[in-house]
């Protein structure tokens, strides 16, 4: 056995399949001075193709529902679509001689080298984009087939070095049945891709291409993080066995996910969805949500150069209010700084950047960027049932601020006869360890509370939700980030207003016992997990789950708490992880 990091749920059994990428021959210069012009229309016409190429993807997968897929090779394409960047590609044939692939490959290398060098570990990744951007270009420009999983025809599990956004975006489904990869982490785009499109993936399984050849066994476990090559027959039966019962499970849930999300002695939760798209929105109703608890509208400002404007924004803020209709749509304003960040917004380095800029606190130093947001969200409330959430507030007088510039939208567009909902609700999410605590103060200015337990978490326990030396800590059943969970909810119901929670805590149902003991009124997660916290609810008793809650609140460390949630007998709702 192999062990590396889980990048997308699943089991998967099959032979070999090494892909390699063609090597590309790259010619040498000096060009003749007769020849640049041919090349500089080589470079342009590859250029055509790959927007082209690009634009295909973006419509398959729109069609088929992929919202992630879709944004990514849209990311792509604005990187395209950089006349700088491809200046510098055309300079390289003139001034310096250059073949077409060869100046595209020296701009490739320059800007991988500086994303590469980048603290921030999203900008990082970004290196990867623009490889694969230029070699796509690149295979353009010499006529190499831009698809080179072409070769595979039967199912197979794909063993690879590295693999691209646009290579994890273009496998086929029914033929590669996982994959394996030396490099990727599970934030990578090609992680996020597998994961919306449901192929299960193992990365940093270390030397993996080159200890298997094409034919061998491999089981890869994308729930563990684990790849066996050439596995002995108890193995072999062993995950056999596992992944009848996944496949099993997963029609069951399939079957019940829109029965109601109700305990036996019939507690009703609402069940939402955490949306990064309109796409996403598709795929919550098809898994049932009733509504979206987290639109994280900063995937509108990534991967651009110029802000979104308010007419782009009111058109997707209205599309997906008017298809979610009448369920409730919680937009929540552009959180962006941590480890999301955009070339649209200069965000200058920071030694702590989870602590520094970001999210409320660059909306308000930002005023106007953020009145544009909030004038679109406002002209879409008037197409559909629109609540307005805040990120990472910290304090009453950002609340007051934010509000004061949403009172001055709102008096903007009632002077210029624009159409909004008068009594939209603006909510808080509860994340930083301030907010929490002052629970009771933000309620008297706030509609509603979200808990965002992801930044909850790492706020309270002072541990870098990004640093796996770290993650010990990072659990969202440790009694302080419990105890400030219960006080928000408390003081959230004395005023009669309903709470969520949308931290990836709401999408995991070993979680569902507590979370609705505790008296979470909705949970918001990712579309793919509404099935199994849906299922997870069923089985509760909410008398028993309440009690549950008490007695986890008694307890002195995560591991009690995640004891007692394992022997009560809701833990067989089957997590993310078996
Ligand atoms: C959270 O912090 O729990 C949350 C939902 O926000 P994000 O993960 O986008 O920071
Ligand atoms: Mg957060």
């Amino acid at each position: 056995m192999i062990g590396g990091i889980p990048a997308a749920p699943g089991i998967a059994i099959g032979k070999a399949y090494i892909y390699r990428n063609k090597e590309i021959a790259y010619r040498e210069g000096p060009l003749d001075d007769s020849e640049i012009q041919n090349q500089l229309l080589l470079l342009t016409d590859a250029m055509r193709s790959s927007v082209d190429q690009l634009h295909a993807i973006v419509d398959e997968a729109s069609k088929a529902g992929d919202g992630t897929k879709a944004q990514i090779m849209e990311t792509h394409l604005a990187i395209l679509d950089d006349v700088s960047f491809t200046d510098e590609m055309k300079a390289g044939i003139m001034h310096e001689h250059m073949f077409a692939e060869t100046a595209v490959r020296k701009v490739s290398e320059k800007y991988e080298a500086v994303f590469a060098e980048m603290d921030d570990e999203y900008m990082r990744g970004r290196a990867a984009d623009i490889a694969d951007i230029c070699l796509r270009v690149i295979k353009n420009i010499i006529g190499v087939p831009v698809n080179a999983m072409g070769e595979v025809h039967e199912p197979c599990v794909l063993i690879a070095r590295d693999l691209t956004p646009s290579d994890t975006a273009q496998l086929d489904k029914d033929l590669i049945l996982a994959f394996c990869t030396e490099q990727g982490g599970s934030t990578s785009h090609s992680a996020i891709i597998a994961k919306a499109r449901g192929i299960p993936a193992v990365m940093g399984l270390k030397d993996i291409a080159t200890r298997l050849a094409d034919g061998d066994t491999v089981i890869v476990d994308g729930y563990q993080g684990h790849a066996h090559i050439n596995p002995d027959a108890e193995t072999l039966d062993t995950y056999l066995r596992l992944k009848a019962e996944d496949t099993k499970r997963k029609e069951t849930l399939d079957r019940n996910k829109h029965l109601p999300p109700e305990t036996r002695d019939g507690h009703r939760v609402t069940l939402l969805a955490n949306i990064g798209s309109v796409e996403d929105g598709s795929a919550a109703l098809e898994n049932g949500a009733k509504g979206v608890g987290l639109f994280r509208t900063e995937f509108i400002y990534m991967g651009r150069d110029t802000l979104p404007t308010e007419d782009e924004q009111f058109a997707i803020y209205k599309t997906v209010a008017g298809m979610m209709n009448p369920y409730p749509v919680s937009i929540r304003t552009l959180d962006i700084g941590g480890d999301k960040s955009t070339p649209c917004i200069n965000i200058p380095h920071e030694d702590n950047p989870f602590l520094g800029w970001r999210a409320i606190r660059i909306s308000l130093s930002e005023k106007d960027m953020f009145k544009t947001q909030i004038r679109a969200i406002l002209r879409a409330s008037a197409y559909g049932n629109i609540r307005i959430m805040y990120p990472m507030i910290a304090e009453m007088t950002e609340l007051r601020k934010a509000n004061d510039i949403l009172r001055e939208c709102k008096e903007e567009l009632k002077a210029d006869h624009i159409d909004y909902d008068a009594d939209i609700e603006a909510g808080v999410m509860i994340e930083t360890p301030a907010a929490a605590v002052a629970a009771d103060i933000l309620m008297k200015e706030a509609t509603f509370f979200s808990i965002g337990t992801n930044d909850l978490t790492q706020y309270v326990m002072a541990a870098d939700r990004m640093n796996e030396r770290v993650s010990y800590l990072c659990d969202p059943l440790s009694p302080s980030v419990l105890r400030l969970i219960k006080h928000a909810i408390d003081e959230s119901h004395k005023e009669n207003a309903p709470i969520c929670m949308c931290g990836e805590m709401a999408g995991d149902p070993k979680m569902t016992s507590i979370l609705v003991g505790l008296g979470l009124d909705e949970l918001s997660m990712s579309a793919s997990s509404i099935p199994s916290v849906n299922d997870a609810i069923r089985k509760l008793s909410f008398e028993e789950v309440q009690a549950l809650a008490i007695k986890a609140l008694t307890m002195d460390t995560a591991e009690d708490i995640a004891g007692l949630l394992a022997a009560s007998h809701y833990s067989d709702a089957k997590p993310s992880r078996y």
